[in-house]
């Protein structure tokens, strides 16, 4: 398939994980792609830029780098995001404010320095990697939780926004996906086998979701084939919502 055959994208936190996999996606599919990351070490043909999604002239030089190399941008997929783990009196203010920064203000800083692009694209299109823990009601991830229950209204609320331009915007919801994060949670438990499979137990489908699985997800939404979808979140998380 190519229908991303001259559109161009940019991933947040494209260098690890759900990103990296839904950039080699996109830009097997046709597109352009640009990484955005901390650490932004892809090979070709990704574009990998440095950036940091909690400092706003950072964003604003990677974005603006971004469409001057790619020639655009049509489509962004706002997925950098760092995890937070205990209930409300486990984590004070400021990490409160940290989490929240990356996770949340993080795709508002993006979004906000790609607009400009966005509203001259003929398929403009942004896709927000949300959680199933935004509805969830996990335990011991009160403030992870927090961030993407406001990843979830604030997809809406762009949604509403930005339709009248001609932009859509729509969120995934993964459940527990085998990443290089999930790989460093389970290093630290106790026993990582036991909680392993714990996580996949926890999931109907017995199993972690894949990264393939999460960036097809969100290779449908940026794509022209769901022209008519905007405000959704997809939930990819082995029947875990709907079963
Ligand atoms: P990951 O740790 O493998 O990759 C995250 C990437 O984001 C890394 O390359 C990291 O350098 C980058 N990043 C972190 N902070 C950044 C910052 N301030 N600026 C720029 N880049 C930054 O993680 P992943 O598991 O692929 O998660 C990606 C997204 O998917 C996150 O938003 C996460 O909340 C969401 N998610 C993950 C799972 C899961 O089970 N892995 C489930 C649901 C949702």
């Amino acid at each position: 398939m190519s229908e991303f055959e001259g559109l161009t994208a940019i991933v947040t936190g494209g260098a690890s994980g759900i990103g990296l996999a839904t950039a080699l996606l996109l830009a097997d599919r046709g597109a352009r792609v640009a990484c955005l990351d901390l650490n932004p070490s892809v090979d070709k043909p990704l574009l990998g830029l440095k950036a940091d999604v909690t400092d706003d002239a950072s964003v604003r030089a990677a974005v603006e780098q971004a469409a001057a190399e790619l020639g655009g941008i049509d489509i962004v997929v706002n997925n950098a995001g760092i995890g937070a783990q205990g209930t409300v009196e486990d984590n004070d203010d400021a990490e409160w404010r940290r989490v929240f920064d990356v996770n949340v203000q993080g795709m508002v800083r993006t979004t906000r320095a790609a607009l400009p692009f966005l509203r001259r694209s003929e398929n403009g299109a942004i896709v927000n990697v949300c959680s199933i823990a935004a509805t969830a009601g996990l335990p011991q991830r009160a403030l992870y939780s927090a961030t993407k229950g406001a990843v979830q209204s604030l997809t809406l609320a762009m949604a509403a926004d930005h339709l009248p331009e001609g932009i859509r915007v729509n969120c995934v919801n993964p459940g527990t996906a085998d990443t290089p994060w999930i790989g460093r949670l389970l290093e630290k438990a106790d026993d990582p086998s036991a909680e392993r499979a714990a996580l996949e137990a926890r999931q109907p489908s017995g199993r972690l979701v894949s990264v393939g699985e999460v960036a097809a997800a969100i290779a449908y939404l940026a794509s022209p084939l769901a022209s008519a979808t905007t405000g959704v979140a997809l939930a990819v998380d082995g029947g875990m919502q709907g079963l």
